[in-house]
């Protein structure tokens, strides 16, 4: 049976961690609590209109797919809710966005996720300010950090978890390495040639009325009976400065969609993401050191891409199947020399 080590617990070492254990093989985690870590404040939202230009991400049925097989497993495992899914209140910035929402409504994606338009009724009920109007979708949501629980006690129940930094005399020890570090792959002796590109984001928890799930590019997501979070923001510069004044600022100047003044501030978080100079995850086997594996690169939508992709690196690892072109680290092998 091979061994493998994975290298992070975060989202993407947690679920590659359990999908290779899934197909059989002999998985051990280690996890060095590198500061700054995405899964640690994400808030797991997985969206099926992204960005200003209400752009359906690629591949989303087999992502939620992925997901909901997954996760029903541990639901069903740990007698605990991970998954959930929820109506999404979408407030247009701008008249091209509603016409753009117009036109999805015709599409068959949208009657999956059930799009259609706020009337003025429901957003002023609700409490919001739209000018441009809104939308209604479903969207879903994981709650990262339980998941990271359940699967960290997983993982000591089977002797399987160290809590430590990488070293490079590990890899001896196993048949592969798999280096699922996020944005610390900065730091990491054999991949940090490939082209990331991190982004540091801000969140806000809130505590106030409840309102419900909402976005207009920031999103306001309530999370427990009086507490919400609300985010983000990204900036390439200075990654490390934890929450800054500024963040705070563009946050609550974004929420002007919502009665931001009936909030009082509890918490104020931050991250960094590790993402891709083409936006894509960076998966795959180390051009000259066979045994070493990346699996990084989910920026700002690991909730939606990760499990899909750890089946991807499954049946690469074990049943050579090749990796899609769009996320195979060798994309980058004629453009960047790998010094290693
Ligand atoms: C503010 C913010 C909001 C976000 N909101 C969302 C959202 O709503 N929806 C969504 O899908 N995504 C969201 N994301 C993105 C999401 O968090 C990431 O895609 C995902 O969590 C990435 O997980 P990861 O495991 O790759 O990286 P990380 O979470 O950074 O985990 C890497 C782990 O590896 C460990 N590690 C690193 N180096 C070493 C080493 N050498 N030895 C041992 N351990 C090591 C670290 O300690 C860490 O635990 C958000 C991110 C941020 C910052």
């Amino acid at each position: 049976m091979l061994s493998v080590l994975v290298v992070g617990h975060g989202l993407s070492g947690a679920i590659i961690a359990h999908t290779l254990t899934d197909y059989g093989l002999e998985v051990h985690c280690i996890e060095g609590r590198v500061p700054h870590s995405a899964s640690q404040v994400a808030t797991g939202l997985i969206n099926p209109f992204i960005g200003p230009k209400l752009n359906t991400p690629t591949e989303i049925d087999e992502c939620l797919f992925a997901n909901q097989e997954f996760f029903k497993k541990w639901e069903e495992m740990s007698n605990q809710k991970l998954y959930y899914k929820d109506s999404l209140i979408r407030v247009f910035r701008t008249e091209q966005q509603l016409l753009k929402w117009r036109l999805l409504e015709n599409e068959d994606l949208s009657s999956k996720f059930a799009t259609s338009l706020a009337s003025k009724h429901e957003i002023k009920n609700v409490g919001l300010t739209a000018p441009f109007g809104a939308g209604i979708t479903l969207s879903y949501r994981l709650d990262i950090l339980a998941y990271l629980k359940l699967s960290k006690e997983r993982l000591i129940a089977k002797s399987r978890w160290t809590s430590t930094l990488f070293e490079e005399s590990m890899i001896n020890e196993f048949d592969i390495t798999i280096f699922a570090e996020g944005h610390n792959v900065s730091a990491n002796p054999y991949f940090n040639w490939l082209p990331f590109a991190p982004a540091q984001g801000e969140i806000l928890e809130l505590d106030g009325p409840r309102l419900p799930l909402c976005s207009n590019g920031t999103w306001f997501l309530p999370h427990s009976s009086k507490n919400a979070k609300a985010g983000s923001t990204w900036k390439h510069e200075d990654l490390k400065s934890g929450p800054t004044d500024k963040g705070k600022k563009t946050i609550y100047k974004n929420l002007n969609f919502l009665p931001i003044d009936q909030f009082k501030l509890v918490n104020h978080l931050s991250g960094i993401r590790s993402g891709t100079m083409d936006r894509s995850p960076i998966i795959g086997r180390h051009p000259k050191i066979s045994k070493l594996y990346i699996f990084n690169g989910f920026g700002s939508r690991g909730s939606t891409t990760i499990k899909m992709n750890a089946e991807r690196l499954a049946e690469f690892i074990i049943l050579e199947k090749p990796l899609n072109q769009n996320i195979d680290l060798n994309r980058f092998k004629k453009k960047i020399r790998c010094p290693t």
